[in-house]
């Protein structure tokens, strides 16, 4: 507790007050970023982004678990009140949650057990199979309704991204393939 006492202090002494106040006049995020829990993976810093710009879920493995109300819950209210305009499901290296998924007799509690039962490993390498992860989500997502609805209106655009933190680089699945940016 002492960290987060310390690291509020030192954020509210710098913190710009005046555009805070502007924030309280309502969020416009661009995009919905979909990012696993990790405490390494900040989507907010990877991507520049300032308060009020990007939407964020993040859950064990950036899962998009279209059939769990809290995923519905954020999906449905990015998309259809506060009318992003991307969604980004970003996966990343050293992920736990993928490293679980290949020795899930790891998974020792319901809860992990639950999260992860769907999610397989697959691939020659972890990273293949971390991106594998992260493209399947994509597959959840345009069967929801209101992203399909939206993607088909051409209001909306869906993407999987993939970061890794060293050597440090951030691909994008584009036309079949994974390319650096
Ligand atoms: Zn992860």
């Amino acid at each position: 507790m002492k960290e987060l006492i310390e690291g509020y202090k030192h954020f509210a002494a710098t913190a710009d007050k005046d555009f805070y106040s502007e924030l309280t006049k309502g969020q416009k995020p661009h995009t919905l970023v979909i990012s696993c829990s990790d405490s390494r993976i900040i989507p907010e810093e990877i991507f520049s982004a300032k308060p009020g710009e990007i939407f964020v879920l993040r859950n064990v493995g950036n899962l998009a678990k279209t059939d769990e109300s809290s995923v519905q819950a954020c999906i449905d209210y990015a998309v259809l009140h506060l009318g992003i305009k991307n969604i980004v499901v970003l996966g990343h290296s050293c992920c736990g949650a993928v490293k679980a998924s290949e020795h899930k007799e790891h998974l020792d509690t319901s809860g992990l057990r639950s999260w992860l039962a769907e999610e397989e490993y697959r691939g020659d390498s972890t990273e293949s199979a971390e991106k594998d992860q992260t493209l399947r989500q994509l597959d959840k997502l345009l069967k929801y309704p209101a992203v399909k609805e939206t993607i088909a209106s051409g209001s909306l655009t869906l993407q999987a991204m993939y970061f890794a933190l060293s050597p440090l680089k951030m691909e994008v699945y584009r036309e079949g393939e994974w390319r650096e940016i």
